[in-house]
């Protein structure tokens, strides 16, 4: 996985943590409209915080017991009056309700936190709409991303971010000093036209993780589904035999590992592809396929599944000895080695195979876990770039070739047995071998002299048929100036 996409913010907007224009907010007095879990959540946080919170609630007497005693609740109209920014923690729904508000709301700053059912749910967003139905006050669209429970646990058991937005700087550089005192992130994500995008954040499930996903059903699928001719449905029509029991463990043990070393293959396979765009058209400047752009984008999600499948993977193994249907051929075995008198079944050959494959697999394995870990956010912020690089690119690569050999070793000779063909289909390892292998070779000629250079000049800013300028001192000693291509 190079770095690339992942050394990138979270967002890619201006983080206002550290700002020394932030002035500490502490002590003032702030409102809140609503007193439901995200009001109560949000009135403990600012208590601790140190400032002075004064809930407006339509029934303050029924509701007063559920706030900290160092809250002040009261109704809505007294609440605005004493305060110049309200949260308002009341749904969209209800935001008509509060008209009658509206001039002892004039001129102070409302913070929207409400959030949609659905993305996208309404033409306008609901900081859009408020600042309709409130015209003469200032909204600021923030904390939606936050939920009840991350506000009462205090920022450092949840989310630390807040996306901000406003058409207002000074009403959106309060709100993001507010955040700060309280312990939270603000993010600046400028003007109110975000809004609709902020309230969608909180509604998007896993975005950034739907096209690994699929890629990975699908190739467990396809693997599966060949496993299971191979090692089921072969031995029961053409010799009778029951192995339908190997379905749960052996043949999901046996699509584990093709779906994973695949997918380790896929993260690399953007990069070559991207360098051959980069040699053909000779320089770096030239776009690349959206679809190409998008497998770059989705690299560490796939190292992670590809990492996921190799865990589990390495969990089947050990408990493969644990299945009764083992025990019963481990007896199986040994009845009939007494029977046939044999003495000797050790195999000089089997025994090393085996123990290679299983050595390179825990190396393998230990590489995979070394990746994913440095892809978390807060490790991956602790290393440099040159560390980050050379752990996801070269130890990366280091680990495709590793399970290569862990493949290799788990085939051995199998390719050249005629009895593993199965229908005529080739043993399934031979399968997974053939995308690894390109990366392989393609990273290999890559590496060769004379196109490693052209390709570091390529991505250092040199340009195939580029006409560039030139300054050449002439007999006399002058400076005579032309053009020439760079390439030539
Ligand atoms: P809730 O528990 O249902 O509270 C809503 C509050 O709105 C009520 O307690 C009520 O307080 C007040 N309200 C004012 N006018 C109202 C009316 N006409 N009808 C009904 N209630 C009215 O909801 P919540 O979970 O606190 O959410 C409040 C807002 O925060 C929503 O916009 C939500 O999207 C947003 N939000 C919530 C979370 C979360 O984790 N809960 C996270 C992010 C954002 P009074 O009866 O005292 O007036």
């Amino acid at each position: 996985m190079s770095g690339g996409d992942m050394a990138k913010p979270l967002l890619g907007h201006r983080n206002t943590e550290g700002d020394p224009s932030i002035r500490p907010a502490a002590g003032r007095t702030i409102g809140v409209l609503g007193s439901g879990d995200f009001a109560r959540s949000l009135a403990i946080r600012l208590v601790c915080s140190g400032f002075k919170v004064v809930v407006g609630s339509r029934n303050p007497k029924r509701k007063a017991g559920l706030f900290p005693s160092a809250a002040e609740v009261t109704f809505q109209a007294e609440a605005v009056k004493k305060t110049d920014v309200i949260f308002v923690a009341v749904f969209r729904e209800h935001y008509s309700t509060l008209c009658d508000l509206a001039d002892v709301l004039a001129g102070k700053i409302l913070v929207d936190v409400s959030n949609n059912t659905e993305i996208n749910h309404h033409k306008e967003s609901n900081a859009e709409y408020l600042a309709s139905l409130f015209p003469a006050c200032t909204v600021v669209k923030g904390f939606n991303v936050v939920s009840a429970w991350t506000l009462q646990s205090g920022a450092r058991d949840g989310n630390k971010q807040v996306l901000i937005c406003s058409n207002n700087q000074e009403a959106k550089r309060t709100v993001a000093e507010i955040a700060q005192v309280m312990g939270f992130t603000p993010v600046d994500m400028g003007c109110m036209s975000s809004a609709c995008e902020i309230e969608n954040i909180p509604l998007r499930l896993l975005p950034a993780w739907k096209i690994p996903i699929f890629l990975a059903l699908g190739l467990f699928l396809c693997f599966f589904t060949y496993n299971l001719v191979r090692q089921v449905i072969h031995p029961y029509i053409r010799e009778k035999k029951n192995k339908f029991y190997k379905i749960p463990v052996e043949v999901v043990n046996t699509t584990l590992p093709c779906v994973a070393y695949v997918m380790l293959s896929l993260v690399y396979l953007p990069g070559v592809l991207a360098a051959c765009s980069q040699l053909y058209y000779g320089t770096k400047y030239r776009r690349f396929p959206d679809w190409l752009d998008q497998w770059l984008q989705h690299r560490k999600q796939i190292g992670l599944l590809s990492f996921f499948c190799a865990a589990l993977h390495a969990v089947y193994s050990l408990c493969l000895p644990m299945r009764r249907s083992h025990r019963y051929q481990l007896i199986e075995t040994a009845v009939k080695q007494a029977v046939e008198k044999k003495m000797n079944i050790w195999v000089e050959e089997e025994v090393w195979r085996m123990e290679i494959y299983i050595s390179v697999g825990i190396i393998a394995l230990g590489l995979l876990s070394l990746l994913a870990i440095t892809s978390l956010p807060s490790i991956a912020n602790s290393l440099n770039w040159r560390e980050f690089s050379f752990i996801q690119s070269t130890l990366g690569f280091i680990a495709l070739l590793i399970s290569t050999l862990h493949t290799l070793t788990y085939g051995w000779s199998r390719a050249f047995d005629e009895n593993q063909y199965k229908f005529y289909l080739p043993p399934t390892y031979t399968l997974t071998l053939l995308v690894p292998c390109a990366v392989i070779l393609a990273k290999v000629i890559f590496s060769l002299p004379c196109i490693h250079q052209r390709l570091l000049r390529i991505r250092r800013g040199w340009e195939k048929g580029r006409y560039v300028k030139f300054v050449l001192p002439s007999a006399t000693g002058e400076y005579s100036s032309g053009e020439t291509s760079s390439n030539v």
